[in-house]
Formats: structure tokens, C-alpha cells, sequence
């Protein structure tokens, strides 16, 4: 971060010294929340949670090395104190960000956002020192937090914003104001917490509301939802997707034999191949939103190209490959589940098993309200449809809906198996599984499949 008086940040978040020999002593970063994070130099933000309470943390903090805390109460040694220590970071980082000379690029939608926001820095990174947020840190603490880790040699700062409900996203822009903003999709995460998709995206545009004149919307032009945010901003609207009204689009899309997508990108400054190392059709749409905000900041289609194609996965769980020492490909995609993504990982996991046996392992998918039957009954569906060799749908009354939409869908009876938790799921695998076998393991997350994944991993 950017060094800091205390007696400056007092003024910004309006608190109290209290036990401070000398206000002149620098805040040199970073801003923890988190006491195990404590280094010398930190400011130690404390929070009053459900089980602990940050100030219990104070003498041991100062300890540490940090420079103070940023509290609710005196805690006897070194603090600056404000009625809300939420606020008062959310000033603090409107404050630095304020005086960065950074590009900020915010992005939020219903599914993608930490995979697009770490394509996006992975881009952008190539160009420029890139500060981004840290796996979905994307609330009004983590934002905030993330924002306080740029320096003064940041360029651009890419940051995910998550929603819960109207307002949420418009607080977050409040406190780090974007020049570009981004929506994936309105899917149906969370539908039963905003009451509907109209909800959704009446949330999620308040991303591209504050923009500036000379900042950009990137919108996905393949979702009509996103697509008509259009007139709720001022700035340059730019579509991505493969609509041929796109701005920024792909063509030629396909799977490779690895599963990984490959396509043409078209930019209006030019067009370029790319190859991804990421797994499933998916992350099409997440390059393409990720080139656009490139685009938008100067690079060239040759430039999005190739870091696109060069670009990892930062966060774990997401379409994860391992191949087993017996030649078993494990794909661990146990990290969450929507419609979408189910369609996508079946379509990966069938392009990298071509001749080989695979395996759907999949558990439910969450918060899906009314639709949850037809999507659980289309996704078994579609298994088959596939040709996916063996369904093992685990866990309760969702898990029997995958089944039988597969069996419903051929003459499959056992070819598809409802098991009712993880452990049986394991006990089977270990027993079915043969060498050259593709195992893809899918579920929401609540369902924790992740298990699966890494009990099958120390079979091999
Ligand atoms: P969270 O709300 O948990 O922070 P997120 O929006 O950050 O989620 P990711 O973590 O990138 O999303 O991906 C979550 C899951 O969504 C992935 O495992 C993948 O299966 C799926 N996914 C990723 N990109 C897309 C997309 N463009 N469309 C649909 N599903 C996607
Ligand atoms: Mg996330």
C-alpha cells in the first residue's frame, strides 16, 4: 500500500488516537484483518465477528509489528478509533485509491467472475503492474482490503464484485469508483435471496451506473438481461460474445482434444488466434470479456492473444486436471455448479475422454428455486446425450433428479448411479476405476465434493 500517517488516516476515517506516542509513524501496509497476516507495518483492522473478536487481538498484534489498530473501542495499545471499522476502511480505500494514478476495472455477474477477473489480470499483467483481488475477496471488507494493497507503481487495479441484494454493488463502486465495468451474466446464483433474474440484474448493473464518460461498459452481448443495462450508463458501451453484433467476438469456436477451447478473437483493432490452457467452451465467454477491458486499454488483439493463451488457473478447484500416476485424469471442478457450467464441464470432460472411459460425478446445484427439477433433469439428460460413460449422482433428492432424467433419456438403467453421499461415491470410484479413465467431479458448493476429487487423487 501506500505509506500512511497515522494521524492521516485518523483524519480520513474521522477517528480518535488513542495510546499513540507519535502520529507521524507510518502505516507502510499492509491492512490486515486477519492476525496471523500481521507483519511490521500493518494497520490491524478489528472486527467484531460471531465467535472472535478482533480487539481480544490487539497486544498480540502490536507485537507482531503492526503500526496499530483500527478499532471500536480503546484496546491499550496503539489505535485509531471510529464507531465502524467497516466504513472506516471503506474510506480509507476510497481515499488511496483516490490518489493512485491506477485504471480501476471492477466486474460482477452470477457465475465467472473470480475465473474472468483472473484472466483479466493475467492480460492486463503482461502490459502493466497489475494489482487484483485474491480468490472471490469481493465484499465490502475484502474490497476494500485488496484496493489497499496497490502502491504507487500500480497500474491497474481488477477487482470482483459479489452482490447479495440491491445496493450492494453501487456501495462498492462508492468506495473504489471503476473507469471500466464489466457484467458476465445473470444467471440464477443466489434467485432465491433477490426474488428473481429481474432482481438480479437490476443488482448486478449498478456496476456500469457511476462510470465516467470516458470510461467503458463491457456488457455480454449473448445475455439479453446484460445487454439491455445498456442505457443505464453514460459511458461507452462495449459488447463482447459471439453475437455478431459483438464488438469484441469469437469465431470458429471449438474444443481442442484436451477440452481446452480455441478460437479466433476479433477485436475492432484487429483479429488474432487463441488457445487456451484452461479446461471447458465456458471461458470463451470470460476471454472474451477479459479482451475487451484489454481492448479498451490499449492492447493490441495480437498482445490479448497470446496472454489469453498463456493464461492459468489462479484459483483452485475450477476445472482442475491431474493425471493420476495409473493414467486416470482427475478433473476437479468441485468448486461450485450452475446450469451453465454443468453443460460446459460435460462438454470438456467428453473432448478430453474421446476413446476413453469417463465419468460424471456430479452432486447438486444449488439455489435454484422453481427451475431446480427441469435443470437437474436436463443436465442427467444431457449426459447421455453425450455419450458420458458413467453418471454417479450423489446426494439427495437433486442427485435423484440427474439420474433419472439420464435414464429417462436412454436405455442407460446402469450406466447412471445415485449414490447417497461422497464416501460411497469413493468407495465406487475406487473399485470401477481403470486406468485411462477421465473422472470429472461437478457440484455446488455446498455439496463439498472437492473430497471426491482428492480421495480419488491418493488412490493413484
Ligand atoms: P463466486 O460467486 O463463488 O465468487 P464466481 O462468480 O467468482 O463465483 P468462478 O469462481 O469464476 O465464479 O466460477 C465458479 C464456477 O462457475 C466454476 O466452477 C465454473 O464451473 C462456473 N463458471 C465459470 N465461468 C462461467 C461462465 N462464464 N458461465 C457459467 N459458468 C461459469
Ligand atoms: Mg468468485
Amino acid at each position: 500500500m501506500i505509506a500512511l500517517s497515522l494521524a492521516e488516516i485518523a483524519a480520513v476515517v474521522g477517528g480518535q488516537t488513542h495510546d499513540i506516542p507519535d502520529p507521524s509513524v507510518q502505516v507502510t501496509g499492509p491492512v490486515v484483518r486477519d492476525s496471523r497476516e500481521v507483519v511490521p507495518g500493518s494497520l490491524f483492522a478489528a472486527f467484531v465477528g460471531e465467535r472472535v473478536d478482533g480487539h481480544d487481538f490487539a497486544p498480540q498484534v502490536v507485537e507482531a509489528g503492526a503500526v496499530a489498530v483500527l478499532a471500536s473501542r480503546p484496546v491499550g495499545v496503539p489505535a485509531i478509533v471510529v464507531e465502524d471499522v467497516q466504513n472506516a476502511l471503506g474510506a480509507l480505500a476510497r481515499h488511496v485509491v483516490a490518489r493512485l494514478g491506477a485504471t480501476l476495472v471492477a466486474l460482477t455477474g452470477s457465475a465467472g467472475k473470480t475465473s474472468t477477473k483472473d484472466l483479466i489480470a493475467q492480460v492486463l499483467g503482461t502490459k502493466a503492474p497489475t494489482v487484483f483481488t485474491p480468490g472471490s475477496f469481493n465484499n465490502e471488507i475484502g474490497l476494500p482490503l485488496t484496493a489497499l494493497t496497490a502502491t504507487e507503481e500500480t497500474r491497474f487495479l481488477v477487482l470482483e464484485m459479489g452482490a447479495r441484494g440491491i445496493g450492494h454493488i453501487r456501495y462498492l463502486t462508492g468506495l473504489t469508483p471503476p473507469r471500466i465495468g464489466v457484467v458476465l451474466n445473470v444467471g440464477s446464483a443466489h434467485i432465491g435471496e433477490f426474488g428473481g433474474r429481474e432482481q438480479i440484474a437490476q443488482a448486478k448493473g449498478e456496476i456500469i451506473e457511476g462510470l465516467p464518460e470516458d470510461g467503458a461498459a463491457i456488457l455480454n452481448a449473448d445475455d439479453p438481461l446484460v445487454r439491455a443495462m445498456a442505457p443505464r450508463t453514460k459511458a461507452k458501451v462495449v459488447l463482447f460474445g459471439e453475437s455478431a453484433e459483438a464488438d469484441v467476438r469469437a469465431e470458429n469456436v471449438r474444443l481442442t482434444d484436451t477440452g481446452q477451447p480455441s478460437f479466433r478473437l476479433h477485436t475492432p483493432s484487429g483479429a488474432s488466434d487463441v488457445t487456451m490452457r484452461l479446461y471447458g467452451e465456458h471461458h470463451v465467454s470470460n476471454a472474451l470479456a477479459a479482451a475487451a477491458v484489454a481492448h479498451e486499454l490499449g492492447m493490441s488483439a495480437e498482445e490479448i492473444a497470446t496472454a489469453l493463451s498463456g493464461a492459468g488457473s489462479l484459483s483452485r478447484w475450477r476445472m482442475e486436471v491431474t493425471e493420476r500416476p495409473d493414467g486416470v485424469t482427475i478433473v476437479n471442478d468441485a468448486y461450485n455448479a450452475n446450469p451453465e457450467s454443468m453443460r460446459a464441464a460435460l462438454r470438456a470432460l467428453v473432448a478430453m475422454g474421446k476413446g476413453r472411459r469417463t465419468w460424471a460425478v456430479l452432486g447438486k446445484m444449488a439455489e435454484l428455486g422453481d427451475e431446480a427439477l427441469a435443470e437437474h433433469d436436463a443436465v442427467g439428460r444431457l449426459a447421455v446425450r453425450l455419450n458420458v460413460s458413467k453418471l454417479v449422482a450423489v446426494g439427495g433428492i437433486e442427485a435423484s433428479w440427474l439420474q433419472l432424467g439420464a435414464y429417462n433419456e436412454g436405455s442407460w438403467g446402469e450406466e447412471s448411479v445415485h449414490v447417497s453421499d461422497a464416501q460411497a461415491a469413493i468407495d465406487l470410484l475406487r473399485s470401477e476405476l481403470r486406468p485411462g479413465d477421465v473422472v470429472l467431479v461437478k457440484a455446488s458448493r455446498s455439496v463439498g465434493l472437492e473430497g471426491v476429487a482428492a480421495a480419488l487423487l491418493e488412490t493413484g
